[in-house]
Order: structure tokens, then sequence, then C-alpha cells
């Protein structure tokens, strides 16, 4: 039977069973880096491009995990079967891991290390508004400074995400989108976002994670010939498009129907939205950008 499945300590164990120390950083200070990644039909998504990330995401915070790129690979690969998924989602994570000595509780002795872990594939959304869309609200709780934390690193510091959701929550909205301190859009929590205007697609630039699903838009926006940007946009430009959507490894591409309580369009699921999610999971099913796991 299939079951959630681990890679921590260097060891595969079940999911249940791994541990980690209450006393290590990587829980009291959030200090770990990650990667999420998707699993369909057997077929690992961009799986290159993900090491990529994780593996700059390490450097930048000088966390140093004792595996090379193609142990990183083939520990994931053999944690994936292990569980027994054939479609999952699953997590690279870079820990600061434990101090040496807790009495001095030094950073540069902690020993750094490396966890994996498998799980049934997600949504973040839930599967229905893919079909149905998301109520979003561009919420007060700002973004914390790119100075401060490089939102490109993926990183365990989501305060302000989870702060952007639980205002967006207690409002009545489905999701929050954040901006920038200076009041540019950034990104959800756990998603990029995409608007539409006359025909053309445009995502926001600067402090936000380069998701690996957006990066794919650019490229299925060339097969369907539609002209993609990324640039600095503004809440009234998310309010006033004809559609837009959020893109993420746990969910797709999913419509954004309503902003702040006014509706995009007629309210539903835009055409050119609903064009690019097809071609998404049609391609993915044919296994684009897929790494077979054997
Ligand atoms: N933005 C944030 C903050 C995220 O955590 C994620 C999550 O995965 C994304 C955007 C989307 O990135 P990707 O398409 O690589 O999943």
């Amino acid at each position: 039977m299939a079951e959630p499945y681990a890679f921590i300590d260097d060891d595969f164990k079940k999911a249940s069973e791994a541990k980690i120390s209450i006393l290590e950083p990587t829980f009291t200070k959030s200090d770990a880096v990650y990667d999420t990644i998707s699993v369909l039909n057997n077929r690992i998504f961009r799986f290159d491009d993900h090491v990529n990330r994780f593996e700059n995401s390490c450097n930048q915070m000088d966390i140093s995990i004792p595996y090379s790129r193609e142990d990183i690979k083939s520990i994931s690969m053999k944690c994936i079967l292990k569980s027994g998924y054939s479609t999952a989602i699953f997590m690279l994570i870079g820990r600061r891991g434990p101090y040496l000595d807790l009495s001095k509780r030094d950073l540069r002795t902690c020993k750094n290390g490396l966890i994996v872990v498998v799980v049934p594939y997600y949504n973040i959304f839930g599967e229905e508004k893919n079909k149905t869309g998301l109520r979003v609200s561009v919420v007060d709780n700002k973004r914390v400074p790119f100075e401060a934390i490089d939102a490109r690193v993926k990183n365990f510091n989501w305060m302000d995400l989870n702060r952007g959701s639980i205002e967006a929550y207690k409002k009545g909205f489905d999701n929050a989108v954040l901006c920038t301190p200076d009041g540019q859009l950034s990104e959800g929590p756990g998603f990029n976002i995409w608007i539409i205007k006359n025909g053309k697609l445009q995502t926001p630039k600067g402090s936000l994670l380069e998701g690996i699903t957006r990066r794919s838009i650019f490229e299925l926006s060339q097969d369907l010939k539609f002209e993609a940007e990324e640039l600095p946009l503004y809440p009234e430009q998310l309010e006033s498009a004809d559609e837009a959507f959020a893109c993420t490894t746990a969910a797709g591409i999913t419509p954004i129907t309503h902003v702040n309580g006014k509706s995009l369009g007629n309210g539903f699921p835009g055409l050119l939205t609903e064009k690019i999610q097809n071609s998404y999971w049609q391609k993915r099913r044919n296994g684009w950008h897929g790494t077979k796991i054997e």
C-alpha cells in the first residue's frame, strides 16, 4: 500500500516515523530552505530546474548539504519508489540541523542535512477551485522586504504569507495576494499570479519566488502564440484585468474570478485561462519535461 515516505538523517523511513528535534534551529528559527516538486504518472516534472533552484536556495542561505546533485536525484527517486505513489508531491528540504553544543548555539556548528518527503498529490486551493475559480483579496499585510529575505530563495519563513492568508480568510476570501512594502504586486501564499489584458499575459516581476510553473507558462504562451511578459504590476491592474490566474506546482493553473469582491469579466473562469490550463495538463499527461522514475 502506498504511504508517505521520507529520507532523513541519511536514512529512508516511513514519513510517520521521521522526526526532527524541537531543539534545532530548523524548527525554532524556521532555518530551512526547500523545493516542492510534482510527479504525474511516474514522471517528475522539470526535475533539473527544481534541483537547480534548490541548490541555489541552499547556497544563498549557507546550508551545505552533504549530497551531490546526482545523490539528491537518486535519493528522491528511491523515496518516491518506496512511497508507492505514481502521482505525488515531494519536498526537498535543506535543514540547518542540530547544534553541536546546546550551551553555545553556534549556527556554524550545526550539522546541515537533507530531508526528502513524498506525499500524495495535493491541490493547495482544493481541486474544485481549478474549475470554479478563486476569489482573492489583495491584502494589507505586506511581504518581508526583499533586502531582508530574498523571495527567490524558497524558504520556511512564511509569517508574511501566512498573515496574508489569515487576513484574507477573516475577510471572507479564498486566498490572498500580497504586495511588496512599496505597493507592487508580488505573489500569493504558495503561488504566482498572472493577469490577462487585451489578450496579453503579464506577471509581476521583482520580489517573488520565480516559480517553475510560472516558467512553464512562458513556454506555453509561445506554443499558444500569446505574448507574455514580466513587469512591475500594481493591484489596480489585477482588479481591472480581463482574466487572471494563479499558478503553482500544487494545483497547476487555477482561475482567479474575483478580486477584492469585484468580478473579473463575467465572474467565471476566463477562456484564455482555460486554454492555458488545458494545454498545461495535456502536455503534462504526455510527459512534458518529465523524468521517468526508475
Ligand atoms: N510562490 C511561493 C511563495 C511558493 O511557495 C510557490 C510554491 O511552490 C510558488 C510561488 C509557485 O512556485 P512553483 O511553480 O515552483 O511551484
